[in-house]
């Protein structure tokens, strides 16, 4: 058998069976890492990729990579999307994306909430290329409704969001986008395929970035698009191929060996994130826990109806936020003081609202009160690892006796 299983598996054996197969040659039962970015050809291929078919097969790794392929394939069925595109980070597939679906006098509505990257990108750059951008609340609909203008071309949503794990009704969005030329882009890097499925919720591509979850290790950077083959096809024709931002086949090889195992990671992460959450808003001295799972989350219901999974993701508040950051940074043995987040590892990293709230996001009155709501003055964020919960929770209070 030297084809990858076809049959409607579930996610788990999706995951490690996914998009690999014994290799042809030698029969190898692990996929092999194509570290070659030129293949030989026959002398009738012509040099732009204009003239690639789907027939043509491999020539030149930006345009296609057998390693790339086979991560490709194992996302898709996982996201169950009929088709994946992978990027060298997760900013290269939002950059690529917002290049070849916006032009000058078009315009985007963008969450007031999302991934600071993403951010700064749509707030910097965009409107130098005579891009309209509007922040709206998308937990709030009305509020992207009121944004609407007959040149918006995309609605692009995070949820749960990057960093205060809020959350928008992807569903009820999509009735907006729905009949539309309006492209609906949701940002589920936090939640992963395990937890939520955007495009059966009726968004039109799904942006993730791999170097979170779906890598899994804090080794490897990429990202990649999901949706329909006919419009990835075209954006990998007309503007990946010509922007550049292609994966590493030896990071694609990294990560798709770190996907095998996203179910089991997931469930872990969820669990020890669930009790890390109950010790921290049980702890006297923290003053406000957020995470989707707990009932205390101000969208626990929409949580429960469009998570499968909450993840390992959740902020906590204390008093005194500068002290505590210098504690943790000395006294936490477990918890890595630093940005990113979805590693086997636990990480954790103070986001002061007011330095946030300047430098990445651009926020009405209104916004920035929903904003405190969530975060405070800042806030702990914590990716919450795969290490045994109750050291996880002994690590945390050894440091809280010391505030
Ligand atoms: C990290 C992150 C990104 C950007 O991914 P990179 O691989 O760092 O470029 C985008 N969206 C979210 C939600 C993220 O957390």
């Amino acid at each position: 058998m030297n084809k990858s299983p076809k049959k409607p598996y579930k996610a788990q054996t999706v995951a490690v069976h996914g998009g690999e197969c014994p290799a042809p040659n030698t029969g190898a039962t692990t996929p092999n890492i194509a570290m070659s970015s030129t293949y030989q050809v026959e002398p009738e291929i012509q040099f732009s990729v204009a003239d690639r078919t789907d027939d043509t097969g491999y020539v030149y790794t930006r345009w296609g990579n057998p390693t790339l392929q086979q991560l490709s394939e194992k996302l898709a069925v996982l996201e169950k999307a009929e088709s994946c595109r992978l990027f060298s980070s997760g900013m290269a597939a939002i950059s690529t994306l917002f290049l070849h679906f916006l032009s000058s006098g078009d315009h985007i509505i963008m969450s007031d909430i999302v991934y600071a990257g993403a951010s700064e990108l749509a707030q910097e750059i965009l409107p130098k290329m005579g891009i309209r951008v509007s922040r709206a609340n998308t937990s709030k609909v009305q509020e992207i409704k009121d944004c609407l203008l007959p040149e918006t071309k995309m609605i692009y949503v995070e949820s749960p969001c990057n960093p205060i794990c809020r959350l928008s009704d992807i569903k009820t969005i999509a009735t907006i986008t729905e009949k539309t030329n309006i492209l609906l882009v949701v940002d589920t890097t936090f939640a992963t395929p395990m937890g939520i499925k955007a495009l059966e919720l009726g968004a039109d591509i799904v942006v993730h970035a791999l170097t979170k979850y779906i890598g899994g290790h804090g080794d490897a950077v990429g990202g990649a698009l999901l949706g329909p083959e006919e419009i990835l096809n075209d954006l990998h024709q007309s503007s990946t191929v010509r922007l550049g931002g292609v994966m590493s086949p030896f990071n694609a090889w990294l990560i798709l060996r770190g996907l095998s195992t996203l179910p089991l990671r997931m469930r872990a992460h969820e669990e020890n994130a669930f009790k890390l959450a109950q010790f921290l808003e049980n702890h006297p001295k923290i003053l406000k826990v957020i995470y989707p799972g707990l009932t205390s989350h101000p969208q626990n219901q929409l949580a429960r109806r469009q998570l499968s999974n909450f993840s390992g993701m959740l902020t906590f508040q204390v008093q005194d936020m500068e002290k505590a950051a210098r504690v943790f940074h000395q006294h936490l043995d477990l918890f890595h003081y630093a940005v990113s987040l979805g590693h086997h590892k636990s990480i954790l990293f103070r986001m002061d609202t007011a330095s946030l709230l300047s430098s990445s996001y651009h926020l009405s009155k209104a916004q920035e009160e929903d904003y405190r709501n969530y975060a405070g003055d800042g806030i702990f964020r914590v990716s919450v690892g795969i290490e045994d919960a109750e050291d996880l929770c002994s690590d945390m209070e050894e440091a809280l006796k010391l505030l």
